[in-house]
Order: C-alpha cells, then sequence, then structure tokens
C-alpha cells in the first residue's frame, strides 16, 4: 500500500483507478477548477498576508491514464500552493491537496481477483467512506473481516443445549469468537483480523473517533491478510526459501 499517497494532504493525488486497478487517476492542470475561500478573501489584501496562505476550494475531473479504461473520477477539497523561488525572477509551484470527496473511490492496494466478492464489495464502501466518516469506514472494514470469515468457513452461531426435555437454541458468535476460532488453524492471519477488530471496535464507541490514520492501519493490515489467504505470496516464497536452504544453491522454477 502506497501509505504516503494517502495522507490527509496530499502532494500528489495519482491514485491507483478504482475501476482497472492497473492505471493511476490524473489530475490534468487546467482542469482544475478553484475559488479562494471566502476566509482567505476576507484577510488577502491585508499587508501582512502571506501568498502561501492562499486557501482554494477546488473542483475537478481526474482520468485513469490506462488507455484501456480512462474511467472519469470527480474529485474535491482544498489546496493550498507553496511558491519556491529558483531564479532571480522565476518561481515553482508545488499543490498541497486536501481531498474531501472522490467519487467513485480510488483503491489504496489492487485487490487481488482470488478475494470473495462480499470482501471486496465492503472494503469498496470503506475506500469511499474514508473521505467522509471514518467510524463508519471502519465498521465496513470489521463487516468485511466477517465477510472473509464467512468465506473461509468459520461457523457463526453454535447449538446450546436446552434444559432437560426442553429444545435447544442456537446462539451467535462475535466477530470475537469467530476470529479466535478461526486462529487455530491460522494464528498469523487471525492475530491481523484481531487487530483490524480491535480498530474496529474503538471506531464503534462514543468519545473515541477514528483518525483517517486508523483507518488506513487497518486497510494495510487488511492488504496483508487477503494476500495470505488468497494470494499466498509469503507461502508460495518461503516454499521457494526452504528449498534453496536445503539445496544450498539456486533453485530453479520448473
Ligand atoms: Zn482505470
Amino acid at each position: 500500500m502506497e501509505r504516503e499517497r494517502w495522507a490527509e494532504a496530499l502532494k500528489d493525488i495519482n491514485w491507483l483507478c478504482g475501476r482497472c486497478q492497473e492505471g493511476r487517476l490524473r489530475l490534468p492542470d487546467k482542469d482544475v477548477q478553484s475559488s479562494m475561500t471566502a476566509d482567505t478573501q476576507l484577510v488577502f489584501h491585508e499587508d501582512w498576508f502571506d501568498h502561501d496562505d492562499v486557501v482554494s476550494q477546488f473542483t475537478a475531473l481526474m482520468t485513469c491514464d490506462n488507455v484501456r479504461c480512462a474511467d472519469p473520477v470527480a474529485v474535491s477539497g482544498k489546496t493550498q500552493a507553496e511558491h519556491f523561488q529558483v531564479d532571480w525572477d522565476e518561481y515553482d509551484v508545488i499543490h498541497t491537496w486536501t481531498v474531501e470527496a472522490v467519487t467513485p473511490a480510488p483503491l489504496p492496494f489492487p485487490l487481488p481477483a482470488a478475494t470473495p466478492d462480499a470482501v471486496k464489495q465492503r472494503l469498496r464502501s470503506a475506500c469511499q467512506l474514508l473521505w467522509s466518516d471514518h467510524d463508519a469506514a471502519g465498521n465496513k472494514i470489521r463487516q468485511a473481516v466477517e465477510a472473509l470469515l464467512d468465506d473461509q468457513k468459520v461457523r457463526k452461531a453454535v447449538a446450546v443445549p436446552g434444559a432437560a426435555g426442553s429444545a435447544g437454541r442456537r446462539q451467535s458468535l462475535t466477530l470475537h469468537k469467530r476470529i479466535e476460532a478461526f486462529s487455530i488453524k491460522n494464528p498469523e492471519v487471525g492475530d491481523h483480523l484481531m487487530a483490524i477488530k480491535w480498530i474496529g471496535n474503538a471506531g464503534s464507541h462514543a468519545g473515541q473517533p477514528l483518525t483517517r490514520d486508523d483507518v488506513l492501519d487497518a486497510l494495510e493490515i487488511m492488504e496483508v491478510a487477503i494476500d495470505d489467504l488468497y494470494v499466498r505470496t509469503r507461502a508460495t516464497l518461503g516454499a521457494r526459501v526452504r528449498r534453496i536452504l536445503k539445496a544450498k544453491k539456486p533453485v530453479r522454477r520448473k
């Protein structure tokens, strides 16, 4: 995950396209519409005002640079321009973008094709909510963990025997209990899912709202869990490492 491309204020917003998951979203300069915020206009003409403090509201249409996709993506938020003197009469400008909405939402990492659809769908919703409501985004990632456990055939409920002569009943298992059950066969991924659960828990409790960084933590941990379960990069590479260690020389792939 390219964490630096997902910070609060960005110098570079060339995110991965959420549609094709190959191209980058490009922001053509000429297509950016911006206007100084009212707060900036109030003080713009004061002697003490520094032009690097101009804050503008912007809106633009980004386009995926994969020619087979070229999906348009609407983006808006606030922008600020920093000026750097490069010669006596020449300045370079670097824009900082604080994005407040993107539709359709880009993805912080490609979702492997083998990822269950129910997991993909919830993670895409989380990526959309990331821009507007961190707690709701955290909750969606928690739902993605539930969907992942469903796909891994971790049971949702247990049978509770009734009193003598009466019928038993089914009792739903909490997410915590389901992750514990999953951890018996896969403790490493189980730890990852439990960490995501704790992040989601904090978001569900009033008074401790999630930050953007918390949500990105959960997404980053989810990326590794998905890879371990459905792509198996570490397991496949680990097997090759063990073969090389045993042979004490390079081992060619068949
Ligand atoms: Zn694309």
